[in-house]
């Protein structure tokens, strides 16, 4: 009897460390190190079926600025309601994970380029209609969107899609921030189809 008491333990003590060693601590959402290898997955099992995966890299706008002007613990909230923004326009079989610092990462699978770039619009205007505020004064928040598709299963790495979608990503911060950029291996016909 106590011996399968300790298993039990044991068997719930791994699982636990098991979810903290995928979990981001701030967010809750997968960290980067789980966000990769399940993005990975996903490529190699598109090739076949020639499937289309969308990758959306969002960025916080001039995040800086709110923890210097804020502080850090109020940066942290920002950063969790952010992702709450972004995961509520989100199915459940979608992939959202922390990249790191300000930076998130959304894979969606099966849907192209064009209905990508519309969730983006949609995270982007949950993000801009969050009510987030620092002693009553309300703060605007607003996010840079790159996205990019693995032109239908011919991008096997993780590291490469990201690669496409975060030159958008750069670009919508070049022209202005506040908005999503749209790049990948489809031409504009494509994408209009
Ligand atoms: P840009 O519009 O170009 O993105 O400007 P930015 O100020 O947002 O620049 P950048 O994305 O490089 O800044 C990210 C900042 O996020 C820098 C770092 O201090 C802060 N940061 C990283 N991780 C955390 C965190 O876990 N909590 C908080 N509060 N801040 C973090
Ligand atoms: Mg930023």
């Amino acid at each position: 009897m106590e011996r399968t008491a300790l298993q039990l333990e044991v068997k719930h003590s791994l699982a636990d460390l098991k979810r903290k060693a995928n979990t981001d601590h701030l967010t809750g959402l997968l960290n980067r190190y789980r966000l990769e290898s399940t993005a990975n997955e996903w490529l190699r099992e598109a090739v076949d079926g020639c499937e289309n995966i969308v990758c959306i890299v969002i960025d916080i706008d001039h995040f800086k600025c709110i923890n210097d002007q804020y502080g850090h613990l109020f940066g942290d909230e920002v950063i969790r309601q952010v992702t709450e923004a972004c995961a509520s326009v989100l199915r459940k079989e979608d992939l959202i994970g922390r990249y790191g610092g300000d930076e998130f990462v959304v894979l969606l699978r099966g849907i192209s380029l064009d209905v990508g770039v519309r969730k983006a619009e949609q995270m982007l205007e949950a993000i801009r209609n969050l009510n987030v505020g620092c002693d009553e004064t309300p703060i605007p928040i607003s996010a840079s969107l790159g996205v990019a598709d693995n032109g239908k299963g011919t991008v096997l790495e993780f590291n490469d899609l990201f690669q496409r979608a975060d030159v958008e990503l750069y670009q919508a911060k070049q022209d202005g921030r506040n908005q999503v950029s749209v790049g990948g291996l489809l031409d504009k016909q494509d994408v209009q189809a």
